[in-house]
């Protein structure tokens, strides 16, 4: 198992590599390009290091795991962050952030997680930089496994957020990498000139178009249906865009090309009529999933598979809680996160007070 930045050096270079590489869009795609740093910090540690047990284990390491750090180890309750291998969320896979308060220039998404990580290792926060097996819920200490190392806590708070969804046609994962791509931020530049597609309806879609058209010679959006689900300003955005033109009630039917893209067969859904239209780039922007999968047997999840909150952080499993886009699907921000992560790590040092677990003292320390 290898680090996300790991992962970046060691994959083999594709005609699209699907990578962590963030580019503003003023730079050639050549080795020049400009890097942002990774989040990886100090004292990562790798599972087998580990072990043992914590107050407080935090699961995810995104805006909400991190600043649930931050406040939980300015509480010294010296919390255990399991990251994941990709650690960063998905703001690590994001270029500009221009509306997360104290950046009046705009922040890179990945040096934004990383000064998020610092601040938290900072107060003593500990790191795993690997992806949770599985939990035992069952009694306290609650149990936690990374790579067959058991892991203990006192107190748990879930901030495993949510993954892109693709739409799950054969030719769409073979060709992941190599002109497909669900992430027009990491992998826009590699369009340069090209001919591209987006899949979706909604903002994140709307997004990705108007940001491919920095590179594209053309975009396509392709929506199964004849209304688009953004926001009227998105939506105003991408259809006002000289490059940007959409197939409505349309579906991408498959994918085409032997080593790298080379088109999408697309569906009329009114008429049935499918037609080949060359492409050399498909981006998929049809949502989320939330990253539940570890906790579904403990924890309660709605019917789109998004942890339920119970009170303000909690979940029916007294002391653990939860926090950011694994439970919010309305916002999904980066600051509602944050504020999600705060609000949790104070939930859960009141819980490990009221138990004696935590000094009562520390309570207005925040
Ligand atoms: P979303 O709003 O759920 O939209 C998903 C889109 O993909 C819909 O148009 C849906 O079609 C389509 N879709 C879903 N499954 C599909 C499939 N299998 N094949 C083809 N099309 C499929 O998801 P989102 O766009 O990721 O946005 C999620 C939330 O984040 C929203 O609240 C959004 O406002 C927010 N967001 C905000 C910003 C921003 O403000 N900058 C940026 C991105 C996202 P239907 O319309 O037919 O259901």
């Amino acid at each position: 198992m290898v680090l996300a930045w790991q992962y970046m050096e060691q994959k083999p270079k594709t005609a699209f590599p699907s990578l962590n590489i963030i580019d503003d869009g003023s730079s050639a795609a050549d080795d020049s390009a400009p890097r942002v740093p990774t989040p990886g910090g100090a004292n990562g540690a790798r599972p087998g290091e580990g072990g043992g047990h914590s107050k407080l284990a935090i699961v995810g390491s995104g805006p909400a795991g991190l600043t649930a750090a931050i406040y939980a180890a300015r509480a010294n309750l010296e919390p255990l962050v399991i990251g994941g291998y990709a650690p960063g969320g998905q703001l690590m896979i994001t270029s500009d952030v221009e509306n997360y308060p104290g950046f009046p220039e705009g922040i890179q998404g990945p040096e934004l997680m990383q000064k998020f990580r610092q601040q938290a290792e900072r107060f003593g926060t500990r790191f795993v930089d690997a992806d949770i097996d599985r939990v035992d819920l069952s009694g306290r200490p609650f149990r936690l496994w990374v790579e067959n190392t058991e892991y203990t806590a006192d107190s748990v708070i879930v901030a495993t957020g949510a993954s892109a969804l693709w739409l799950g046609l054969e030719n769409e994962t073979r060709l992941r990498g190599r002109g497909v791509s669900a992430c027009a931020t990491c992998d826009g530049f590699f369009f340069r000139g090209r001919k591209v597609a987006v899949v979706g309806g909604g903002d994140t879609a709307l997004e990705e178009a108007t940001f491919l058209t920095k590179f594209a010679s053309e975009v396509v959006l392709v929506h199964r249906r004849d209304q688009l689900r953004g926001s009227k300003i998105m939506q105003q955005r991408a259809l006002d865009h000289p490059k940007i033109q959409v197939r409505w009630n349309s579906e991408v039917s498959d994918v085409l090309g032997d080593d790298v893209v080379s088109g999408v067969r697309l569906r009329n859904l009114v008429t049935g009529a499918e037609t080949d239209e060359p492409m050399e780039g498909l981006f998929v922007a049809i949502g989320y999933k939330p990253n539940t999968d570890v906790f579904r047997d403990w924890l309660e999840v709605d019917d789109m598979g998004y942890l339920i909150v119970r009170g303000q952080t909690g979940s029916k499993i007294e002391g653990v809680f939860v926090a950011g886009d694994v439970h919010d699907h309305r916002y999904r921000q980066a600051v509602t996160a944050a504020a999600d992560g705060c609000r949790a790590a104070i939930d859960a040092e009141r819980w490990l007070e009221a138990q004696g677990i935590a000094e009562v003292a520390t309570a207005t320390a925040w």
